[in-house]
């Protein structure tokens, strides 16, 4: 998601990344703050004051984002929990952890130490602009140590709305899970009050623009969609891992599967195998002994005329480490190696033994009855 991140910048072994999205709405900010917000506060003031109050702002917010998360990377790591980086982008940022928390009391703290940074920085730029304005510091300053102090608020408020996967709903997750003892309950439970918080913001959005603030609008409805996929995508991650932990893929092949033998013709092949039982990919095996396989694809390339002359022989491919797999590799572990390679079937064989086949369907099928019944619903 953050392929096109920027470096810049390395804190406490944490790497400071801003998306291009950040950049843009960098420059949003600078230009409503000096063109809108700022010359109601001040008015009369010169243009050039105006635009570097605008940009002296937006760095304390950019600094305000990145303090906030590196509060729950702080916390993150006092659980024992590796953080890789800070990315600022769109709309704010993230600290991404390599693995999830532990337990509900551990996800509560690394999930309410950002708000509570954001609420500690609202205090501070409101103590200082006390401090300014009792010491007449010049009226741009009071200004922009003001205006820090209530967006840090506002970023503290917003982020405790219990929506997963913002703070809030990482809190509400939390105690979900505390209650239940079961981490993907919790998770459904959350992803579901979020889907509502989502639906909610997309509304307003709507109504907004409808109601002639077109560029208004647009914001909750981006803040929906963005809550939507990420909870989504955050519970389907935790699906598959949940289901496939421990699985092997010995647990997960299909068992005797059809084989072919290296001196079958091609239109045999197809017609007693591949047509007769709807499978589209076997192993090559001769006196018991794993040759390699063969697939539709493979037989495609070869024109019709030439089935019943070639044979399997022919076209073999040969086992190799790109598509054998051992029966004792974690299913997860299988999942990665389609991600990594495209490649969807897997001879599964120990030695030149055949064992079995495994396909992503056969993942897929048993993620789906995973899905269905292995996690209460409430
Ligand atoms: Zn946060």
């Amino acid at each position: 998601m953050w392929g096109n991140a920027l470096k810049i910048a390395r804190i406490r072994g944490f790497d400071i990344k801003v998306d291009a999205s950040w950049f843009l709405i960098a420059a949003l900010i600078v230009w409503s703050l000096a063109t809108a917000y700022f010359p109601t506060e001040l008015p009369g003031a010169y243009t050039t004051t105006l635009v570097a109050s605008a940009v002296v702002a937006m760095l304390g917010l950019f600094a305000s984002l990145i303090l906030h998360e590196l509060a729950h990377a702080e916390v993150a790591g006092h659980f024992g929990l590796r953080i890789s980086g800070i990315t600022l982008f769109l709309f704010g940022g993230v600290a991404e952890m390599q693995s999830e928390p532990a337990s509900g009391i551990s996800e509560f703290w690394i999930a309410i130490a950002g708000p509570v940074a954001s609420l500690c920085l609202a205090l501070a730029f409101w103590f200082s602009a006390e401090i300014a304005e009792v010491t007449r510091s010049p009226a741009p300053a009071i200004m922009v140590l003001n205006y820090l102090a209530w967006i840090n608020l506002l970023l503290a408020i917003f982020n405790l709305l219990p929506a997963f996967p913002m703070d809030g709903g990482r809190v509400l997750r939390a105690w979900l899970w505390t209650r239940s003892g079961n981490l993907l309950a919790a998770t459904r439970r959350a992803t579901t009050i979020s889907a509502i918080f989502a639906y909610g913001f997309m509304c307003l959005g709507l109504i907004a623009a409808f109601s002639g603030a077109m560029a208004t609008g647009l914001w909750p409805i981006l803040i929906g969609l963005f809550l939507l996929v990420t909870s989504r995508t955050a519970l389907a991650q935790l699906e598959t891992k949940t289901a496939l932990d421990r699985r092997t893929v010995a647990e997960l092949m299909t068992r005797q599967p059809w084989t072919a033998h290296p001196d079958q013709t091609l239109s045999d092949l197809v017609n007693r195998v591949f047509l007769e039982h709807g499978i589209s990919f076997v192993p090559v095996v001769e006196n018991g002994t794993l040759l390699g396989y063969v697939d539709l694809q493979i037989v495609r390339k070869i024109d019709r005329e030439n089935w019943t002359t070639t044979t399997v022989d022919d076209v073999i491919e040969s086992v190799d480490a790109g598509n054998t797999v051992p029966p004792q590799l974690a299913g997860l572990d299988l999942l990665s190696l389609v991600m990594k390679t495209g490649r969807r079937k897997f001879i599964v064989a120990d030695q030149n033994e055949l064992l079995g086949v495994i396909t992503l369907s056969d993942v897929l099928a048993y993620l789906n009855v995973f899905r269905e019944v292995a996690v209460p619903t409430s």
